[in-house]
């Protein structure tokens, strides 16, 4: 299903904050169980955990925690699930290898397991 917000985004970049807004509705309005909305992995935990950046924001399923964002580049000669990138210098390595990567945001609550796409954006090479 296709149904994402490029208004505002950069050129190749897609953000999915009416995904996730819908997402939030259907857990509130009961169409979607805590299941169905909660159900980080435990890979992604552990990465939420120890390399996740601060957000700022409450969770909007349990309002107990801030989330986390971890973001994941996919691309040639990575993980099939994806390498997590902590650091700057991580995402430079990226931009200097050949080929086309994508990083993908996902904000994930390390309290009740509340996980969701926010943006998804090419990996420019550093010129
Ligand atoms: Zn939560």
């Amino acid at each position: 299903m296709v149904d994402v917000d490029t208004s505002l985004a950069a050129p190749g970049s897609v953000n999915y904050r009416l995904a996730r807004e819908r997402a939030v509705m259907a857990y509130k309005s009961g169409e979607a169980t805590l299941a169905e909305v909660c159900d980080a992995q435990s890979e992604l935990m552990r990465n939420a955990r120890e390399c996740g950046r601060a957000t700022g924001r409450r969770c909007p399923i349990c309002g107990e925690s801030d989330v986390v964002e971890c973001t994941y580049v996919f691309g040639p000669r990575l993980p099939a699930a994806g390498r997590c990138i902590v650091t700057d210098a991580d995402y430079r390595r990226i931009q200097r290898r050949k080929g086309q990567f994508t990083a993908y945001e996902v904000e994930v609550c390390p309290s009740c397991r509340w996980n969701h796409l926010l943006r998804s954006r090419p990996v420019l090479p550093l010129s």
